[in-house]
């Protein structure tokens, strides 16, 4: 059933199926060669842009509930456009809405109503979870050094793309510099951990709500992990990155703070400590010379430990995000921890000479602050290379659940519909005709 032609565009109508086919697919059970049936068969039922699958028998006819429904395959996350703004995480109106009503009070002298953490001041409740997300950030850094003594990772010299396989991938998706010579194949090198683990870097601020970061005084700043960051503003203490706890609260009226709760003089920049500070850990600079490659046998144990961890770096970083700020450049990669962004003229994206190399700053989202970095899901490691005619078949992963499902790990559900791992690849484009 559902026969296309030749044509490598005709046969992504198995991924993507109207909404038209809903009705039919009770009736209509999925026999397609290309899904690998796992047990029990399944009756369907299609989602936007994906199809679940129900077992009639265990459901008795009831109505599936929502968290019974797995997709088996969803789109995967757009490509940004790199000459174009990022969208708002929160919708322009919203952000004029609230300008609009912060303005009104303003010129009225009434003071902006601000709550911990916005006037400065911890939340209790978050200096537990700031703990936890530092305690699990470091596990995951020790944990993927450890396993990528084991895992080959390969990464392209001209793009940020990387592979994680036994040898790398024969997928013509390369728009590096130099792609169109080499026919968009990636010029393919040795990954490290920092292209699995993609870090993502801000000032460390002694008083976020203190001086804003100038050009010029840029210097006098750490650049640390920004999750270090973030855990630090939420309450962890770092004697190596001190940071302002505040007993009384700033005040605002407008966008103007009035009062910044007391003034105390910014202590220096760290001086760089040796080699025996817990500092080294926070940070994956070095992480594989630290980390010797573990025994083999411990590996599957060590590779659920790390996407444990991730996963929960992940969830405690989302919710950290939603009381304390975290701005990000709406143009690059730049992430700043704190209400205000700052001032250094490092922009070096779309349109930096409009703003005089400042970034553009605006809320960010998680994946700035935690990028995914999606790869291509490798089914079979140690087999052939993945192909341009068949990336259809391919799912892709965070490229952290990758390693870890590779190694050993077993992967949350939520990761498998775009992992597409119920689907099966063909060995060629030929054997679907044939079959
Ligand atoms: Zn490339
Ligand atoms: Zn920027």
């Amino acid at each position: 059933m559902f026969h296309s032609d030749s044509s490598a565009d005709q046969g992504s109508i198995f991924y993507v199926f109207s909404s038209l086919v809903v009705s039919h697919m009770h009736q209509l059970c999925f026999s397609s060669t290309i899904f690998r049936h796992t047990g029990h068969h399944t009756n369907c039922s299609l989602g936007p842009g994906s199809f679940a699958c129900f077992d009639r028998n265990s459901t008795h006819g009831r109505k599936p509930k929502k968290r019974d429904r797995i997709p088996q395959n969803v789109e995967f996350p757009p490509v940004l456009p790199k000459n174009k703004k990022k969208p708002y995480p929160i919708p322009l109106k919203k952000i004029q809405e609230a300008g609009r009503a912060d303005k009104k009070l303003a010129q009225m002298g009434i003071e902006k109503p601000l709550e911990p953490p916005k006037n400065g001041v911890l939340v209790p409740e978050f200096v537990p979870l700031a703990h936890q997300v530092l305690d699990a950030w470091k596990v995951l850094i020790k944990g993927l050094a450890q396993l990528l003594h084991v895992i080959p990772v390969h990464a392209c010299s001209e793009c940020s793309m990387i592979h994680v396989a036994e040898t790398h991938n024969e997928i013509q998706d390369c728009y590096g510099p130099t792609s169109a010579s080499r026919r968009s194949y990636h010029s393919w090198v040795k990954g490290s951990i920092n292209d699995v683990l993609v870090p993502i870097d801000s000032y460390h601020m002694y008083d976020p709500f203190g001086h804003r970061i100038k050009h010029e005084t840029r210097f006098n700043y750490d650049r640390i992990p920004a999750i270090v960051e973030l855990c630090i503003q939420a309450g962890v203490n770092i004697p190596e990155y001190p940071a302002r706890r505040r007993k009384r609260p700033i005040r605002m009226i407008g966008r103007k703070v009035i009062d910044i709760g007391g003034y105390v003089e910014e202590p220096k920049p760290h001086i760089p400590v040796d080699k025996e500070s817990s500092i080294v850990d926070l940070d994956t600079h070095q992480a594989l010379e630290r980390f010797p490659p573990p025994p083999i046998l411990d590996v599957p144990k060590i590779a659920q430990e790390t996407i444990n961890a991730y996963e929960k770096v992940k969830w405690g970083v989302t919710k950290l995000m939603k009381k304390y700020t975290v701005k990000a450049c709406g143009y690059c990669s730049e992430v700043h921890v704190g209400p205000w962004g700052h001032n250094a003229k490092l922009c070096g994206a779309f349109k930096h000479q409009w703003r005089d190399g400042k970034h553009g700053w605006q809320d960010a989202t998680v994946e700035e602050m935690f990028p995914p970095n999606y790869v291509w899901h490798v089914q079979d490691p140690k087999g052939p290379p993945l192909k341009s005619s068949l990336r259809r078949y391919y799912g892709k992963a965070p490229a952290v659940v990758e390693v870890c499902l590779q190694a050993g790990a077993i992967v949350p559900d939520k990761y498998k519909p775009m992992m597409r791992m119920d689907i099966v690849v063909p060995e060629n484009e030929e054997t679907r005709f044939v079959a």
